[in-house]
């Protein structure tokens, strides 16, 4: 049976909507997985030490029968092939941020991965998207609407107001 996993997605180089319609194009190539959907596109001031530009975020769903680790390797992979270097600073500007926030109801702690990703209740720029996609979804026995409600999305911009046809 497949998994329905959740990613995260972030981009504030190097023409952050392209990279970002890229990424989708390319979440919907990856082997063994099919795209289910996407959020709308989100505009989020940048957290971290650097000053940087704006972010553009969104989320979308996979059916996956890769297991967790194989699907982290391959958001990495796409991350690469659009130019994402990783450097030493941390939350540093980069064109692609792959993370992955869910899979399935697993909870996974390893050296390269921890599920639920750390961020996602404490992120408004992570949270808003996934509830456009996961209206339902329940986390820590509270449902993604209850959740938004509690997170000011005073630094978030809706770019979208509905998701158009086609990715
Ligand atoms: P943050 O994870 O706080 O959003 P970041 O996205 O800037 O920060 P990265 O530099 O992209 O962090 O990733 C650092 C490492 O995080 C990766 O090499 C990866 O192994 C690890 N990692 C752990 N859990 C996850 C996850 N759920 N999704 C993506 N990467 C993860
Ligand atoms: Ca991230
Ligand atoms: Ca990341």
């Amino acid at each position: 049976m497949p998994v329905r996993a959740y990613v995260g997605i972030g981009s504030n180089q190097q023409n952050p909507l392209l990279q970002i319609r890229n990424a989708l194009a390319a979440l919907g190539r990856i082997r063994q997985t099919e795209f289910v959907s996407r959020s709308r596109l989100y505009m989020s001031s940048a957290m971290g030490p650097v000053d940087q530009p704006d972010f553009i975020n969104a989320a979308a769903s996979l059916d996956t029968r890769l297991d967790a680790h194989t699907l982290l390797s391959e958001l990495q992979s796409i991350e690469r092939r659009q130019g994402r270097v990783r450097g030493s600073v941390r939350w540093g500007p980069r064109p692609l941020d792959l993370d992955l926030l869910l899979y399935g109801d697993e909870q996974i702690a390893t050296d390269k991965l921890t599920v639920p990703h750390p961020g996602l209740l404490t992120r408004s720029f992570v949270l808003h998207p996934l509830h456009d996609i996961a209206p339902d979804l329940r986390l820590g026995g509270r449902t993604l609407p209850e959740l938004v409600e509690c997170l000011p999305a005073d630094d978030l911009q809706l770019l979208e107001n509905e998701v158009s046809p086609g990715r």
